[in-house]
């Protein structure tokens, strides 16, 4: 047996306070495998700090989701966000499940082309789409997410160049009774744009309308908000077949349910305070069965569900670089993964666990990545074992935006892997080295020599 660390005792100050009802330390267990896997082991053979995916999670989410819906309602198609993580084995996975492609920009777009999803499979949204995006999304017959007049506008212009009518829907932005009100994409409901959008879409003769599309916001904490924006856009559905004639073919209530994740400052772990998509799949159905659409008349529901698929899929391993005491006293642990590779450590306090056995000696401490930075904060306080040089933690719930929004910021990026359902390990992405960060830029002649 190995010698136990000696851990020198430490007067520590009580804090009064601060404390949420469940007290301030709610796990005691090491984390020591993923999926069955070693995480020293995972570390050994990929490096650290290393990001892990597990299949087996993403197919559960995934099809527990389609599950909470298409037993209340019939026609439900689920629309992978890209943004959300565009690793190609992530996509793909999705798609294997069935999910169509849902991207917001040209280059996302030619993403989902190149994972084998056909274009009319394709959910193109976003405010920004140049002349030959829109060409290329109508021709493949994808469908068109009109975010603002001026692209209506591009798109009647370059109708009698398309070779065929582009199928489209309108992004409606409205009042759910969740605010700040997400009103910047999109055509407002309540002062009447979104209407206005809908007749001249129609009047042109120009496009087909196929849907309606809104995307209230993310991390959204109300069910409710989502039954008063499905009652918004199945009224204007109504209004669609009773006033224009057209039937309106598809109703996309976009994504935003929450993952299981703590919000920064929460009184309540997210595993108590964010709504199960069985209750917002309630939420919706019910309202959509109520709109007065005969069965056969049933708009199809699409969601463009990202975040609660995929967050808690992904872990961050990382190992600990130092320990330092900060001026105030406080405990200060330095890990080798920093918000360069864990954006959302902004707007979360992640669930960070040892992946080795600790004593029974506990501190508040400040947790920081490797970065030369002082943003670089990973958690203001957490109350965790006494780590050590040396030792690994694991990161929880990091699967949703972190390896879209990672940054080339002092560090490059680490390698990802993903644990398929037989426990086997694949590398997906590969850790960036310096030839690859290095490989556009280029050197003006007159700087080739340096003389120092
Ligand atoms: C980002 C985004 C999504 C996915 O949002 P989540 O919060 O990850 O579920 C879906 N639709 C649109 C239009 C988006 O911009």
């Amino acid at each position: 047996m190995e010698k136990l660390v000696y851990e020198s005792p430490s007067i520590q100050k009580m804090n009064a306070g601060l404390m949420n009802k469940f007290g301030t330390r709610t796990d005691y267990e090491p984390v020591k495998q993923i999926d069955g896997v070693s995480v020293h082991s995972m570390m050994a053979q990929y490096g650290s700090p290393l990001f892990v995916l597990s299949e087996r999670t993403m197919r559960n989410n995934y099809q527990n989701a389609v599950r909470a819906f298409t037993t209340r309602y019939p026609k439900v198609h689920f629309a992978w966000s890209y943004k959300t993580n565009y690793l190609n084995a992530v996509c793909r996975i999705f798609h294997q499940e069935g999910s169509w492609a849902e991207v917001v920009s040209g280059f996302e777009y030619r993403k989902a082309l190149g994972n084998g999803v056909p274009g009319n499979k394709i959910i193109f949204n976003g405010p920004e789409k140049t002349n030959e995006e829109l060409e290329m999304a109508s021709n493949n017959g994808s469908l068109i997410h009109i975010d603002h007049f001026d692209e209506l506008y591009q798109l009647i212009e370059m109708s009698d160049k398309l070779k065929q009518k582009p199928r489209v829907a309108i992004r409606v932005n409205m009042d759910t009774g969740v605010y700040p009100m997400w009103d910047r994409f999109g055509f407002n409901f309540e002062n009447g744009q979104a209407w206005s959008a809908l007749n001249k879409i129609v009047a042109s003769g120009k496009m087909d309308l196929t849907g309606l599309h809104c995307h209230i916001g993310t991390f959204m904490l109300s069910a409710n908000a989502y039954a008063t924006a499905a009652k918004k856009l199945g009224d204007l559905a109504w209004k669609c077949k009773t006033q224009l004639n057209t039937a309106i073919q598809y109703i996309d209530l976009g994504g935003g349910f929450p993952s299981t994740n703590t919000l920064r400052g929460s009184f309540l772990p997210g595993t108590d305070a964010v709504p199960s998509v069985d209750e917002f799949a309630e939420a919706i159905t019910k309202e959509l069965l109520l709109l007065g659409f005969p069965p056969a008349e049933l708009p199809l529901l699409v969601l463009e569900s990202g975040r609660v698929l995929v967050d808690d899929a992904g872990y961050l391993l990382s190992t600990v670089l130092a320990n330092k005491r900060l001026s105030d006293g406080r405990r200060a642990t330095i890990l080798d993964a920093g918000v360069n590779v864990l954006f959302t450590s902004f707007w979360y306090d992640h669930k960070i666990t040892p992946a080795q056995d600790f004593t029974q000696h506990t501190e508040d401490m400040a947790l920081y990545g490797p970065l030369c930075m002082n943003i670089d904060v990973v958690r203001q306080s957490v109350n965790l074992p006494l780590l050590n040089r040396g030792d690994r933690v694991v990161i929880h719930k990091v699967g949703a935006y972190n390896m879209t929004q990672w940054m080339q910021f002092i560090q490059m990026r680490p390698n990802v892997i993903l644990i398929d359902e037989q426990g086997q390990t694949h590398l997906i992405r590969e850790a960036e080295k310096l030839e690859y960060v290095e490989q556009l830029e280029k050197v003006p002649h007159h700087l080739q020599q340096i003389n120092i």
